[in-house]
């Protein structure tokens, strides 16, 4: 099964907890047993697991990308977000978790991530379930 979410972001850069979204897929497909596949659709977005409990985390990711990739650096590209390009690069634009006993297998502090790098927007992340 293939399912599209919609992830509205509320700022120019953000780490947005999707974790619930996605496990909210699993529980609905009833797959009990299977490799779960996450992919953002975009080139200025991304997606990454990291730690879901100290928001500070979250900040300092965003801060340290924001201060090795800064928004203006005379950039080729003209559109004005190259930045939000290379930073899409750099995290990745997908995620493969396991699924065992009907839920996705991640460390207890660990939490999925949706990254903006060129918000706000409204964006989609691409659900695949492969059973087995
Ligand atoms: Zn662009």
């Amino acid at each position: 099964m293939i399912k599209e979410l919609s992830v509205k972001t509320s700022s120019r850069v953000e780490l947005l907890d999707i974790t619930h979204m996605v496990e909210g897929v699993v529980s609905q497909s009833k797959t009990k047993s299977g490799i779960l596949t996450l992919y953002v659709p975009h080139t200025t977005a991304g997606v990454t697991i990291n730690e879901n409990a100290d928001p500070s985390v979250r900040k300092d990711i965003i801060k340290e990308l924001n201060k090795v990739i800064p928004f203006d650096d005379n950039y080729s590209h003209l559109e004005g977000n190259a930045a939000a390009h290379i930073k899409a690069s750099i995290i990745g634009c997908s995620e493969t978790i396991l699924i065992e006993n009907g839920s996705l297998v991640l460390g207890t502090w660990q939490g999925i991530y949706f990254c903006e790098f060129d918000g706000p927007r409204t964006r989609k992340v691409i659900v695949k379930i492969t059973e087995g």
